[in-house]
């Protein structure tokens, strides 16, 4: 059983970016990729039924049923260039990055520690959940191709922002309850000090988790440099 803060915990729920992966893999091999290949992609997925669905969301997402293609794709571009999470960027981002994954242009990165214990974990059955504002299909994709093999068996379920922003705390409240246990039986590792704020607020066991880079957490937060060695 794992105790931390003399609480027994019942499931652990985990960031992604700066937590079990660095920031840098997003950053500089994930978004560069998908903005390369966007436009190429997009107009050859134009004619399709996947690709009538994501300019028809282009289109609502500003307001222009007649938006000719080519500006649809650099609406996308321009999303893309702006970092801004839009449903229909992420859905192309999502395919290219599928494709990427599949044609073995890269391999997602995994702190050696983080794929150590999500192992140990799940084979001591503790449950474990994702909860990243990359998207669920993002999510499973990057657990799926990673360095060191497929670590989605390891995990029960995921969770994006479609459930609420990583720093609100009813999104760790839905989260609990989604999960079924009491908050306080819960706990959040992230590298992000807002969103364990948030997720404290609602009444879950939090722990800060600092890799290389990572900036100073504030001094009440409990921090560790490896996922399992909690303070
Ligand atoms: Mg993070």
């Amino acid at each position: 059983m794992l105790l931390y803060n003399g609480q027994p915990i019942q499931a652990i729920v985990l960031d992604i970016e700066g937590t079990t992966t660095d920031i840098a893999f997003v950053k500089t091999v994930l978004f560069p990729y998908a903005e390369e290949r966007l436009e190429a992609f997009m107009t050859a997925l134009a004619p399709t039924r996947e690709g009538h669905a994501i300019l028809a969301m282009v289109r609502t997402e500003v307001g222009n049923p007649t938006l000719p293609l080519e500006e649809c794709i650099a609406q996308l571009l321009a999303w893309a260039k702006a970092d801004q999470k839009v449903t229909p960027l992420k859905a192309v981002q999502g395919m290219i990055w599928d494709e990427g994954y599949r044609s073995k242009a890269y391999y997602s990165h995994i702190y050696e520690d983080a794929a150590a214990y999500l192992w140990d974990w799940h084979r001591q059955g503790m449950p474990l959940y994702v909860y990243s504002s990359g998207s669920i299909a993002a999510q499973k994709l990057l657990f799926t191709h990673t360095l060191v093999g497929d670590l989605t068996p390891c995990f029960q379920g995921y969770f994006d922002t479609t459930t609420g922003a990583k720093v609100n705390t009813a999104s760790y409240t839905k989260i609990a309850g989604a999960v079924g246990r009491p908050a306080a039986e819960l706990l959040f590792l992230s590298d992000h000090p807002g969103e364990l704020a948030a997720a404290c607020q609602a009444g879950w066991q939090v722990c800060a988790v600092q890799r290389p880079g990572t900036p100073d957490f504030p001094p009440e937060l409990p921090v560790v440099s490896t996922l399992g060695n909690y303070p």
